[in-house]
């Protein structure tokens, strides 16, 4: 078989350069996907009737209107504002800091000024910002660092946050103001019948072709190609030559309650309490009315599922840093996306990530 493109992957990085090559250059695409569905990470389905995302939840917001507008050719949405809430000393908070986070936290009254002035008074003094845990205390002090933001931090890596480097928690967005919704982005929401939908409609082209539930690997001596476009993961290309790079990963564990309502908000975060992050209820992310029964879902972090995030510390960078000068010199294979890149990404990002890429390494403008 002979392809001029080939891609790996039919996440949302190698479904936007599909699409891009078959509408754009009108040739012919391979897609070779060793899961048994397209979307990626993004991927979402019906369980008991209600719309789940099967690998977390996953919120649209972008800055970015050429994202938007790109997305928007293949999904009408729904007006969604996120809202996070965090479960502390039997309290729920909004995430991120805010007015009414502190407010409900100690039982407090402030205004934009005496909020000012409390974490003024609050916040340590560091000089050199070397951990993320240094990033928490020279931005809010101790006391919030302990009941928000430590024991979650080491759920969610499997370490302490005075040893993860401190571009993980690199900004703690805190507003002196009410507003409690998760993200600021002009451009945000869910896609109206779900993102796989979306992702169908991406591909919809008799020129793209997608091979399930085949590791490419598997399939690479027969199928030839002029450029391979590769999402998958960096090492495995490589077949480990500097190591395994290391990702922390989720197991993702869903339930059916025959309940109308689950809970406040669509995810809640248990930095204290149980194993698991967070609890998310779909109903309240898509908008779905399903009377009397929710689906709810726990992302417990660990090492052995699903790879979700890089793991951010010096080792890891450094072996990356070893493919990345293989990568640089490859003439025909173009790398992208959270992968391939090692670089935690959000989904716009992937995608005007994919869409620069399309037009620099394919079109050559
Ligand atoms: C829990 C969680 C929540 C998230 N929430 C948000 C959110 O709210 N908003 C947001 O913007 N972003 C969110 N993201 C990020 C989002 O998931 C990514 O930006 C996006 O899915 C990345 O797309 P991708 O194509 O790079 O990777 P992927 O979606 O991982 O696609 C890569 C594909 O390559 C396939 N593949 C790998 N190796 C091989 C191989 N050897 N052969 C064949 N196929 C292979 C994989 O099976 C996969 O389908 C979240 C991520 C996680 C983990």
């Amino acid at each position: 078989m002979k392809f001029k493109y080939v891609i790996v992957g039919a996440g949302l990085a190698g479904l936007t350069m599909a699409e891009r090559i078959a509408s754009q250059l009108g040739e012919e695409v391979l897609i070779v996907e060793k899961r048994s569905h397209i979307g990626g990470n993004v991927y979402d389905s019906y369980k008991d009737g209600i719309l789940i995302q099967n690998y977390g939840p996953h919120i649209f917001h972008t800055k970015e209107k050429k994202v938007y507008d790109y997305l928007s050719q293949f999904t009408d949405w729904r007006d969604y504002q996120h809202e996070v809430l965090s479960y502390v000393d039997g309290k729920l908070v909004p995430m991120p800091i805010c007015i009414d986070t502190l407010n409900v936290l100690y039982g407090l009254d402030l205004d934009e000024q005496s909020m000012k002035e409390y974490i003024y008074n609050v916040k340590e003094d560091i000089d050199e910002v070397k951990s993320s845990e240094d990033v928490v205390l020279k931005n809010v002090g101790r006391d919030i660092y302990n009941k928000l933001f430590k024991n979650y931090t080491e759920k969610q890596w499997g370490t302490s946050a005075a040893n993860l480097d401190s571009s993980v928690i690199s900004r703690i967005p805190f507003r002196f103001n009410h507003d409690t919704r998760y993200f600021e982005d002009p451009y945000q929401g869910m896609p109206k019948e779900g993102y796989t939908k979306m992702c169908e409609s991406m591909i919809d082209n008799s020129k793209i072709h997608v091979l399930l539930n085949t590791d490419y690997k598997d399939v690479n001596e027969y199928i030839k190609f002029d450029k391979l476009i590769y999402t998958g993961p960096t090492d495995y290309f490589y077949d480990y030559k500097f190591g395994k790079l290391l990702y922390r990963s989720l197991k993702f564990v869903s339930e059916i309650h025959s309940i109308d309502s689950y809970q406040e908000v669509g995810v809640i975060n248990y930095p204290n309490d149980n194993d698991f992050t967070r609890i998310t209820e779909f109903k309240k992310l898509t908008g779905q009315i399903v009377p009397d029964k929710t689906a709810i879902m726990m992302e417990y972090p660990g090492f052995d599922d699903e790879p979700c995030y890089p793991y951010p510390t010096e080792e890891y960078s450094q072996k990356f840093q070893q493919y990345k000068q293989l990568m640089d010199k490859e003439d025909n294979v173009i790398f992208i996306g959270r992968l391939a890149e090692y670089k935690y990404y959000n989904m716009d990002l992937v995608i005007k990530s994919a869409l620069d890429k399309f037009k620099t390494h394919i079109k050559g403008e």
